[in-house]
């Protein structure tokens, strides 16, 4: 059997070396447009910024490697142009040579990723304007900084890998600025929770700019100019472009594949497209995110590494594994904060119809009479009619990751507030506290759910009549002091 693989990254290669691993004898063809397979995309804001600084770490594998390893034929600069179903061939061009051949499959996997999206302004073709996918891009952007020495720049888009950049490049000394056509940075995330992360912003004097958008750049010489909506504009000497992917789907278009209503290829379970040789993994396919039970894009490395394992078990076996969906588990260090998320948020669920409770608890990486405890958030969100859990959001410092992946293992599994509860938990006083975090939101979760505890969200106190009730905060004098909202009355508990 041969098997072609278009795209050599996440979810390529894993599916090139499970396929090998599981059947010795099959012909293994690798198509990759760029010049490496499988390196650390997630690592390129950290090499840009100097955290990781031999670039070779970047590199999980290598051609020589992959193909003395695992017997896989990998052949990067190979663009695959077309895809001909009936005749079950593809048409590649090597982009060194620029000559064009036909490569044959008896099946095809496709894992070609996503694109960044570009700025379609006027100026927007101007050198000092950039975009991340890549190891091409990545060297672009560094080459460009250490020859240029940028002094300010600016990142259009605050999601994860845009902030990721906002960090790196502050790191080496750049004066940044953020543009955000939305209300807020971070749009995994809720309000609340993203102010926490741009207050963290703020507090490195990056200045954030909300509810605008580049109209257009103006080229002013040594420097850009970019002219915001707002009538604001901001110089810069850099500019990263960082507002989202969208599936690399020409390929399948190209095969008569069918998309979903994302823009995503349509997969069954089994990740097999409409044609029955062709399957499709990682970024370029759409998911059931089973908290909303809606197909959606989730472009992150843990299920693409995933999808590429079970792929190949059904390309050796037939329909043999399953991919049960996403529910967007992610995580991101933005200077010393960290964000993580799961599940559905509630601007999401508002949208999709389905009621819901939030609460939120501050808790801390470990024991408080421990040195060294670290204050975080967790934003619980639930079911108003069963307490299923349905999403979750952090901010902290220390330990966040262990509190996520509790949530989001929990969420995926369809447990309530009440199962969260009973959590055991691994404990000594350096770790965690006796009772984890996980299970006091279970608790607050119960009182809410069983009113027992009413809650008044902070947009709901914004429209609420003020002369209507006292606001006592309850924490001590200390925290009070930290801040408040005006006019409450400080009785520490
Ligand atoms: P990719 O890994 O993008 O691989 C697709 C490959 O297909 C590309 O190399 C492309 O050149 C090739 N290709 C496309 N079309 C063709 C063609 N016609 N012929 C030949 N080759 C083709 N995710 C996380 O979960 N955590 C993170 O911290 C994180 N950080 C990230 C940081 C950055 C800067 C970037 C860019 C992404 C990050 N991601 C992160 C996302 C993660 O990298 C992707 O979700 C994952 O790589 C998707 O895997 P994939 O195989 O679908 O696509």
């Amino acid at each position: 059997m041969k098997t072609v693989i278009i795209g050599g990254v996440a979810g390529g290669a894993t599916a090139a070396a499970r396929l090998r691993r599981l059947d010795e004898q099959g012909e293994i063809v690798l198509f990759e447009r760029g010049g490496y397979i499988s390196y650390a995309n997630c690592g390129l804001p950290y090499y840009i910024g100097g955290v990781i600084s031999d670039r070779e770490r970047l590199f999980l594998q290598t051609v020589e490697g992959f193909s003395s390893k695992y017997a896989v034929d990998a052949r990067v600069y190979s663009e695959v142009q077309s895809i001909d179903s009936q005749n079950k061939t593809v048409l590649v061009k090597n982009l060194k040579t620029g000559e064009e051949y036909v490569e044959s499959y008896d099946k095809l996997i496709l894992s070609t990723g996503a694109s960044p999206r570009k700025l379609k302004v006027e100026g927007s073709d101007d050198r000092r304007i950039f975009t991340l996918r890549d190891v091409a891009d990545t060297d672009y952007i560094k080459n460009y900084i250490n020859e240029h020495k940028p002094k300010r720049a600016v990142v259009v888009g605050a999601g994860f890998i845009g902030l990721e950049m906002v960090e790196s490049l502050h790191g080496l000394g750049v004066e940044v600025d953020v543009v955000q056509r939305e209300d807020q940075i971070m749009l995994p995330l809720d309000i609340p929770m993203a102010q926490l992360v741009q207050r963290t912003l703020s507090e490195n004097q990056v200045e954030v700019y909300l509810e605008d958008e580049v109209s257009r750049f103006e080229d002013l010489g040594t420097t850009l100019k970019l002219h915001l909506n707002s009538g604001k504009s901001l110089t810069a000497d850099l500019v990263i472009v960082s507002i989202g992917v969208q599936p690399e789907t020409s390929l399948a278009e190209s095969a008569g594949l069918t998309l979903g209503e994302r823009g995503g290829i349509q997969v069954d379970e089994y990740l097999q497209t409409s044609n029955e040789d062709i399957y499709a993994v990682g970024d370029v396919i759409e998911v059931l995110n089973p908290v909303i039970n809606q197909y959606t894009l989730i472009p992150l490395a843990g299920p693409a590494n995933k999808q590429g394992r079970i792929v190949a078990d059904n390309v050796v076996f037939g329909k043999k594994s399953t991919y049960k969906g996403s529910i967007g588990t992610s995580i991101a260090k933005i200077f010393d904060v960290t964000v993580a998320a799961a599940g559905a948020n509630s601007k999401l669920l508002k949208m999709c119809g389905i009621d819901h409770y939030e609460s939120y608890i501050h808790g801390n990486s470990n024991a408080t009479y421990y040195p060294g405890a670290l204050p975080f958030t967790l934003k619980t969100i639930f079911s108003k009619a069963d307490g299923k859990l349905l999403g979750a959001q952090i901010v902290g410092y220390e330990g966040v990751t262990g509190v996520i992946d509790l949530m989001a293992e929990a969420i995926r599994r369809g447990d309530t507030v009440y199962d969260i509860q009973e959590v055991e938990h691994a404990y000594a006083p350096p770790f965690a506290s006796a009772k984890h975090t996980v299970n006091i939101a279970g608790y607050v979760g119960q009182n809410v759910l069983e009113g027992i505890l009413k809650t008044m969200h902070w947009d709901e106190f914004l429209k609420a009549d003020k002369s209507q009730f006292v606001v006592i905060d309850v924490r001590s004098e200390q925290e009070y002091g930290m801040g408040h909202i005006e006019g409450a009355l400080n009785i520490p508990v």
